[in-house]
């Protein structure tokens, strides 16, 4: 049965639907270098726009993809007078905003800095989304979602989170609630669709939680048996699918029977975990397809996920028997936390020391209500400067220091130029090439390397989350469903930000896309995921958002006409930085140096931060990149 339109609630006016397709509806001008914005000419606060955000409208995105199809004209670049730096930053994601902090560390504070990013928020992937305001304005993260301290850490990182005030351990103590939503008779569910398995039917889900578990206790269900038997009775999977699943999380079976435990190791290293399900494990298809979603959390499907990371990083099934070794255990080391609004916390928290009068917050927890001054980051007076909706262009080191050009509010907006002693470039490996042409061809090369993935995080803001609660459920795998999975906003409160608290309450869901094409290697995969993302427009996503949510909890008494308050599409055509594995790297079978180590070489007074030219993908890492990048400046 398809519903319609109007049933969908398509046609009504939902909040503020700034960014249609990405074109911003009301309008906002960018603001000239050094202007002030005052009340009546400021522009938009970023955080609170909704439609289709991330980092996929073409203000932000229009100059990248001129360069990248060699279809930009520069034209002659407006000089700007009196404006040299001691450090132009490139990238105002985090590894730019801590390059920024960690070079003023180095020179008293009193260094001339400019950071400027393409878009027209700080942050990078650690941006936030506000929806409403008072008492019942919500919270979520538009990407990054979770700092993380290991239990041996060390790093510069270490050192930022201290400065900032971030005590991962005691904030992951005092302000998370993992057993909110059990008390309230909710956990894990899977929904099957009809058009994959015959049926719309929403199910607990029998197995431990995989993704987010420092969030949700007890990980196990408690009442597991009885999910088990209504799962075998009810799942709408052929017998031996369901069969298979069962024997899966509950037998200890050795599927790699006469290897040793290194032999093992190595098999499971270099074979897919879709392979190990129909290979060694011996089971139907389905059993694959059932658990589709599971590894989305990393970017990749269960046809590009090595078994060994399978088994170590998700915690899925199959490997009880094989005997490996213990340190080849489910990574449980270490301690996540999440603040309400992901990782733009860390962001703020260093634009609160960079700029004066940005935010009026010292802590994480007083930075939680506090709100912005984006009129004051880009202040002649001020020691660091953030410039907003700027993307360089023109990298070069010229005499005495470097010279950068970059485009003021998109690829129609005016053409700019600006020098400094020291430049790093905190911004994606693969753009490099395109703004920096004196780079040696093998550079390049290896900067190319690290193709992103992309990411899809929809926000939706709902009126309450009854039928979650009749339902059961608080976050929801979808195996064959447009998204493949949906979340609840997480149980953690901080400062004077609490979530929220009960189902007659708004609060904030969010839906996540995953991009698999198995079969094709992995950056043909994310080059078709990227170029599916850009091809598909807010009414695709609004509806499909829309019609999924009926589907799955329409029998719980989910009206999308009714619950949904407004959606923000945080679209991330070049998300997670590229990790490698044994499935697709070559080096790492033959032991040549991983590509990333030449890729983020110095070149004169240009140094390369970001978490790309870590060779991985993390916030931890992207701070570590940027210290390094200031300490090669010299
Ligand atoms: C959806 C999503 C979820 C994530 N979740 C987590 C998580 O939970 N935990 C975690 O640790 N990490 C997570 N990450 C990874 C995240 O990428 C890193 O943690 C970190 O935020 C990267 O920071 P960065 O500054 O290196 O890069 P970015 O955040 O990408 O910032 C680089 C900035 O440079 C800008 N830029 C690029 N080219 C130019 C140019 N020529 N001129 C000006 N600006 C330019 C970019 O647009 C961007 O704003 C997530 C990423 C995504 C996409």
């Amino acid at each position: 049965m398809t519903i319609s339109d109007r049933e969908l609630g398509m046609g009504r006016p939902i909040e503020r639907r700034d960014f249609l397709n990405g074109v911003l509806m009301a309008g906002a001008g960018v603001l000239a270098p050094g202007r002030r914005a005052r009340a009546a000419d400021s522009g938009p606060y970023p955080p609170a726009l909704t439609g289709m955000r991330g980092s996929g409208y073409p203000g932000a995105y229009s100059t990248g993809h001129a360069l990248r199809d060699h279809d930009f004209a520069p034209g002659p670049a407006a000089s700007e007078s009196a404006d040299s730096y001691d450090l132009i930053v490139v990238g105002g994601g985090i590894s730019g905003l801590a390059a920024a902090w960690f070079y003023q560390q180095r020179h008293g504070g009193g260094a001339r800095v400019l950071v400027i990013d393409n878009h027209d928020d700080f942050g990078g992937h650690a941006k936030r989304n506000e929806f409403g305001t008072g008492a019942a304005m919500r919270l979520s993260n538009a990407g990054s979602f979770n700092v993380f301290a290991d239990d041996h850490d060390s790093g510069a990182h270490v050192d930022l989170y201290r400065a900032l005030g971030i005590d991962i351990a005691a904030l992951a103590r005092d302000t998370v609630d993992p057993g909110f939503y059990h008390r309230l008779g909710m956990g894990q569910g899977v929904f099957f669709d009809r058009a994959t398995f015959g049926r719309d039917v929403l199910l607990p889900d029998p197995a431990p939680w995989t993704d987010f578990t420092f969030l949700y206790s007890p990980t196990t269900p408690p009442d597991a048996d009885a999910r088990w038997a209504r799962f075998m009775a009810e799942a709408p999977l052929p017998e031996r699918a369901r069969a298979d699943l069962y024997r899966l999380y509950h037998a200890a079976t050795d599927y790699l029977p006469g290897l040793s435990a290194a032999e093992k190791v190595h098999r499971l290293d270099t074979m897919s975990y879709a392979d190990f399900l129909t290979g060694p494990a011996g089971c139907d298809p389905m059993v694959a397809t059932y658990l589709r979603d599971r590894t989305f959390g990393s970017g990749r499907g269960l046809s590009s996920t090595t078994a060994l990371s399978a088994h170590q990083r998700f915690g899925l099934p199959g490997f009880a028997g094989l005997g490996l070794p213990a340190a080849y255990d489910t990574d449980e080391s270490g301690t996540s936390y999440h603040f309400p609004e992901g990782n733009a916390t860390v962001a703020r928290l260093l634009v609160a020391r960079l700029v004066p009068g940005a935010l009026a917050a010292r802590t994480p927890g007083e930075s939680m209500l506090a709100r912005v001054d984006y009129g004051v980051l880009d202040q002649p007076g001020n020691a660091t400067r953030i410039r907003l909706n700027a993307m360089a262009y023109h990298v070069a080191n010229v005499r005495g220091g470097v010279e950068v050009s970059y485009t003021l509010g998109g690829v129609n907006g005016a053409r700019m130029r600006t020098r400094g002693k020291h430049c790093v470039l905190a911004c994606w490996n693969y753009v490099i090439p395109y703004i920096c042409p004196e780079l040696s061809a093998p550079q390049r090369e290896a900067l190319a390397y690290n193709v992103k993935t992309p990411n899809l995080w929809v926000n939706v803001w709902l009126n309450n989350w009854r039928a979650f609660h009749r339902a059961g459920t608080c976050f929801m795998n979808a195996p064959g469903s447009y998204y493949a999975s949906l979340i609840l906003e997480q149980p953690v409160s901080l400062g004077g930000y609490a979530h929220s608290a009960s189902p007659d309450d708004p609060t904030v869901l969010t839906m996540l896309r995953g991009y698999e094409t198995p079969g094709l290697p992995i950056k043909d995969q994310f080059r078709l995921g990227r170029a599916e993302l850009y091809a598909t427009t807010f009414d695709t996503f609004e509806r499909e958002t829309r019609a999924q949510l009926a589907s799955a909890l329409g029998p719980s008494g989910f009206d999308p006409a009714r619950d949904i308050a407004g959606l923000t599409v945080n679209r991330w055509g070049h998300g997670y930085s590229y990790w490698y594995s044994a499935l697709y790297d070559d080096f790492l079978k033959t032991g040549g140096p991983p590509p990333h180590l030449l890729a983020r070489q110095p070149v004169g007074a240009i140094t390369i931060a970001n978490t790309d030219s870590g060779g991985t993908d993390s916030t931890e890492l992207a701070i570590d990149m940027a210290a390094r990048a200031v300490a090669e400046l010299g």
